[in-house]
């Protein structure tokens, strides 16, 4: 048995994909109808963050905050040498916080933040960068890997989150920097769809240009399952470690305004954000 903490767009559908690979799953989120959708999913859906405790626990929740909430709830009822993973995107601090919180608890935390957006997680495909005990992680691997095509074990508590910012640094840079370059030649008469083809089989591709650009933006679909509220957490998240480290971030932190200067709202898709600047 599995027990997942937060149900939203990723926590539900790794729901649906360990349910898919035959595995017991029950699960917790505060909002009645992701429960409901559990359950319809053939998971236990429980009443408490505590009763969702056994010996892998995933939390897919929006901030620290959060996860700080359930482990008060959660830790005194998980069986000893029992794994929490959690894949929300969190300060590194506070990723190093909860596993000295829960080694005392005798239970291993990971920080295992994730890429590849909820189908990726449908489908088994995403990358899981973790920060913790080695050992805590083969005992959690085999269950992680339904849910994933690469686990990258980056080092101690934290560097998993670390690695995530970074990430999701690039990813909003790289999104903001695409959408002004194809702004560029679209007002010298080149349209993104005339563009793309050649810049994907040239040198200044990247998942802006190969996965966002033509799924989400180009199409019109704006359904990635991944807001702009996400991102500008993400983004704030890593100007916070910039600031932390010492490390300026010139580039990225002019993106990073674009992020926070657009008229989007929070609760939109984060390719809209892009859509705009090329708008603009
Ligand atoms: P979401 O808002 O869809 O889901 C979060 C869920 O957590 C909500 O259903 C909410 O009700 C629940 N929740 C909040 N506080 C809770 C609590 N105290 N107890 C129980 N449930 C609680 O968000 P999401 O898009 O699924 O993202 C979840 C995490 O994964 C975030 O940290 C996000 O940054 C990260 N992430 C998201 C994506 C993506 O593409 N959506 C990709 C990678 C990482």
């Amino acid at each position: 048995m599995i027990g997942i903490v937060g149900l939203g767009q990723m926590g539900g559908a790794m729901l649906r994909r360990l349910r898919a690979e035959g595995q017991g799953v029950q699960g917790f989120d505060l909002d009645p109808a992701l429960r409901e959708a559990a359950r319809a999913a053939g998971a236990i859906a429980c009443a408490t963050p505590a009763g969702v405790a056994a010996p892998l626990v995933i939390l897919s929740l929006p901030h620290a905050g959060a996860v700080g909430a359930v482990l008060a709830a959660l830790l005194p009822h998980m069986p000893q040498g029992a794994v929490i993973a959690d894949t929300s995107t969190i300060e590194p601090g506070q990723a190093r916080g909860f596993a000295a919180r829960c080694d005392a608890a005798g239970v291993a935390y990971l920080d295992t933040p994730v890429s590849g957006g909820p189908a990726g997680a449908a489908a088994g495909q995403l990358a899981i960068m973790v920060g913790g005990s080695a050992a805590a992680l083969e005992r959690a691997r085999p269950l992680l890997l339904l849910l994933a095509a690469r686990i990258v074990h980056v080092g101690e508590s934290g560097a998993g989150q670390v690695a995530k910012l970074a990430n999701n640094l690039l990813v909003a840079t790289h999104l903001a920097a695409a959408a002004e370059a194809l702004r560029m030649a679209d007002r010298a008469g080149v349209s993104p769809e005339a563009i793309l083809p050649v810049i994907n089989a040239a040198s200044g591709r990247s998942a802006a240009t190969e996965v966002n650009w033509p799924r989400w933006i180009s199409s019109g679909s704006f359904d990635s399952g991944f807001t702009a509220g996400l991102m500008r957490k993400d983004v704030r998240l890593a100007l916070a470690l910039a600031e932390e480290v010492g490390a300026g971030l010139s580039v990225c932190g002019a993106a990073a305004a674009a992020w926070e200067g657009s008229d989007v709202p929070d609760v939109a898709e984060f390719n809209r954000v892009a859509a705009g600047i090329f708008g603009g």
